[in-house]
């Protein structure tokens, strides 16, 4: 082996990177497309983009950018901590809230330990676990929803971490408020449960989650502005939890990791309630569509609570290919050993009409191949 590369870490030998869904102008370059022409249903954001009200605010921070952000959020984690009535000291920026969990990472997980999840949960907890030299326990889920009595029997010496997705992607279920209380009484105080709400705001009616923060010091609620909110390019989400929790995780970041133009631009969206109703409103009415569109076709999928719907099509990864081919982008599930089901996002009512065309022409060429 290259001397360089002898003393790496060796769990890097193994690590699998994670495969984002296509950017559009890539496809329109493989396939000498107009960007116009390609649909992205891959990784599930909001159709109508950001919220007007986040624009302008975003275009008015563009004429400070010669400052460096302030590291601190504070204007940002007021405004979050007066929103959902806690205070500043409860909350912490990410640069995503992908980056909150790599905090968490550095704060607890060393090579040996090892974190739980459910075995189709969202899989960069598995990927961010390995980057520390830590194992992840993949906890079955029948029916693809987390099994929770199951997941805290799994905790062991080792675990320092258990992450709930919930809704999980990319399977669109969840797990309820009763379940989750029984959970959380069972797991050991030295174990952080760390519960994914990226699609929370979704939910006709949330649970009530801030209690596990009130009420348990090793609890932290996830959060990000890059599915509802619309600013996924932005690469900004936060973190709730007890103070002593908030303030160890803020040691492990660095100074100027969420940048001005996202703060300014996540503040205003977060008060743009009326704009998160509307794509609320919108999802429910694009999902309700495609799932009786998928039971017309007798297509087995997923009944989701999120803004996307898991659909079984035989072979993912050629359907995805074939409807890559025609300007559709989807996911194939193969990463999440789900060979046989692609990932749809809900889209606009016109993007959904496009998205069932498209299938169906793949579908047909499959039978008469
Ligand atoms: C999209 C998503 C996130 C959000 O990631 P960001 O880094 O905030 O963009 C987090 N968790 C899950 C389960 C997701 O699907």
């Amino acid at each position: 082996m290259n001397p360089t590369f002898e003393k790496a870490n060796p769990w890097l030998d193994d690590l699998v990177s994670y495969i984002p869904g296509k950017p559009i102008e890539d496809v329109a370059r493989e396939l000498g497309l107009e960007p116009s022409q390609i649909v992205k249903l891959a990784s599930n954001e909001n159709p109508l983009g950001p919220s007007p009200m986040a624009v302008k605010a975003m275009q008015e921070a563009l004429l400070t950018a010669h400052f460096y952000p302030d590291g601190g959020g504070y204007h940002l984690r007021i405004g979050i901590a007066e929103k959902f009535g806690m205070g500043i000291d409860n909350i912490i920026l990410g640069n995503g809230s992908n980056e909150i969990i790599e905090f968490l990472g550095h704060a607890f997980l060393q090579p040996g330990d090892n974190i739980v999840t459910a075995e189709h949960a969202f899989v960069v907890y598995k990927i961010l676990a390995k980057l520390f030299g830590a194992e992840t326990i993949g906890v079955p889920d029948p029916n693809l929803t987390h099994d929770l009595p199951a997941m805290a029997d799994a905790i062991n010496d080792r675990t320092k971490i258990v992450y709930i997705a919930n809704p999980n992607n990319p399977t669109g279920t969840m797990v309820q408020e009763n379940e989750l209380d029984r959970f959380i009484d069972r797991v050991p105080k030295s174990v952080v449960v760390a519960l994914d709400e990226a699609y929370y705001e979704f939910l006709p009616e949330p649970p009530d989650s801030f209690k596990y923060v009130r009420n348990h010091a090793n609890v932290i609620v996830l959060r990000t502005f890059s599915k509802i909110q619309g600013l996924a390019g932005l690469r900004i989400g936060y973190g709730l939890a007890q103070k002593e929790l908030i303030r160890l995780l803020q040691k492990t970041r660095q100074p100027f990791n969420v940048n001005s133009i996202a703060q300014a631009g996540a503040l205003a969206g977060l008060r743009d309630e009326a704009y998160q109703a509307e794509t609320r409103e919108m999802v429910r009415q694009g999902r309700d569509f495609l799932q009786a569109e998928f039971r017309k076709r007798k297509l087995k999928y997923v009944p989701s609570v999120a803004n996307f719907v898991l659909v079984n099509v035989g072979n993912g990864k050629e359907i995805f290919q074939r409807l890559l081919k025609r300007g559709m982008i989807v996911r194939a599930m193969d990463e999440y050993k789900l060979p046989q089901w692609i990932r749809v996002t809900v889209g606009t009512p016109e993007q959904n009409r496009r998205f069932l065309a498209d299938l169906d022409r793949v579908l047909t060429l499959r039978f008469t191949d």
